[in-house]
């Protein structure tokens, strides 16, 4: 059988290792402690705050197939938020979303946490080196410890990481290395008591900031009242650098113009940066696969930047390599 080390234990990278699970020896490196990757969750006190994907759609056939399964299973479920536009220099106004958006419950990560179930997954462990051996590649970690020896690996990293884990011979650098990310700061606010807003998620426009939702109006969460707000991402490029604690002030000034006396000050504030945090563009492949060196890289942003893009992506690559190696999905 052959053996293959997949490094990230995000949507896409979850979603190929079960596509060969049985086909190939399959081991996931995810470097930090949770699964899941930009679908994240923290939670702090009472209170639980998604501080990376909000919710996401279907567009494909393949990944409606996915949510219906899971909504059956009440792993998945629609929210329903009343939702506003709130502009800086202009008056709210109220949006309609026109296709089912959907979460995971309890929390976001849930999902990977549940459809990695039976995989083998080592977490904690960064993958920084990939050496080429006699019989494929050897794979270390930060330490230098040896993590094993494998016939393939696949980066599921974002395109700026994983052209600098992927070796040179990767056949694909050129294509890793123009695509471009924006990062984004997630803004984690609780209060101690329930505060009436006339918006449960808002698109916010003219302002630092580009989102803000109450994390507590999605399905099956704690009722303790926690709002999530994230920067806009090109105000993020101009404060990627600055001070963490700058980047918070300058975000709770923002909020504070747009709500006014609508909130009081927050009994919890936690921040977060993305440097990593969307694709704005993208190599319009489903997948980039090196056959001749045995190496291939993953993602959502090989054609969007979504949660559906990324689990497409883990998904056709599956499907590809099956076909390579036992012409057959
Ligand atoms: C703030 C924010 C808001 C978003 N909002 C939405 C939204 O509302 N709707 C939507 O559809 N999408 C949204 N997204 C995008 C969505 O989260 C991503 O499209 C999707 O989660 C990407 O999945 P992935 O598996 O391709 O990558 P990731 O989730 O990034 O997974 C890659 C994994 O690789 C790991 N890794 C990286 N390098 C190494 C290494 N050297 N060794 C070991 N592990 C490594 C990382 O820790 C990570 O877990 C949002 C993202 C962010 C950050």
């Amino acid at each position: 059988m052959k053996s293959l080390a997949i490094i990230g234990a995000g949507i896409a990278g979850i979603t190929l290792a079960r596509q060969l699970q049985g086909s190939a020896e399959v081991r996931i490196f995810e470097k930090s402690r949770g699964l899941g990757g930009r679908m994240a969750t923290r939670r702090a006190d009472s209170y639980q705050f998604d501080h990376g994907a909000q919710f996401f759609t279907a567009r494909s056939e393949q990944f409606q197939n996915l949510i219906n399964d899971c909504v059956a299973d009440k792993q998945i479920q629609a929210w329903l938020p009343r939702i506003l536009t709130l502009d800086s220099q202009k008056k709210p106004f109220k949006r309609e979303w026109f296709e089912p958006h959907y979460v995971a419950t309890p929390d976001m990560n849930s999902l990977c946490k549940t459809l990695a179930l039976g995989l083998n997954v080592t977490m904690n462990t960064q993958v920084a080196g990939i050496d080429a051996v006699k019989q494929g590649w050897q794979l270390k970690d930060s330490s230098g410890e040896q993590l094993g020896q494998f016939d393939w690996v696949i980066s599921t990293a974002p395109a700026p990481q994983a052209n600098e884990l992927l070796p040179d011979c990767f056949a694909y650098k050129s294509q890793l290395s123009t695509v471009d990310f924006s990062p984004c700061f997630s803004l984690m606010l609780g209060y101690k008591s329930a505060h009436k807003l006339n918006f449960d998620a808002a698109v916010v426009r003219n302002s630092p900031l580009s989102w803000i939702a109450s994390n507590s109006s999605k399905p099956d969460r704690p009722s303790s009242f926690s709002l999530m707000v994230h920067s806009d991402n090109t105000w993020a490029r101009t404060q990627l650098e600055s001070n963490i604690d700058d980047v918070r002030h300058r975000m709770l000034e923002a909020l504070d113009k747009l709500m006014g006396d609508a909130l009081p000050p927050p009994d919890h504030i936690a921040i977060h940066r993305w440097k990593y945090a969307k694709a704005d563009t993208n190599c319009e492949e489903s997948f980039l696969l090196d056959e001749s060196n045995r190496l291939a890289a993953c993602g959502d942003w090989c054609s969007g930047h979504r949660v559906e893009d990324a689990y497409l992506s883990g998904l056709k690559l599956g499907e590809q390599l099956q076909t390579l190696w036992y012409g057959r999905t």
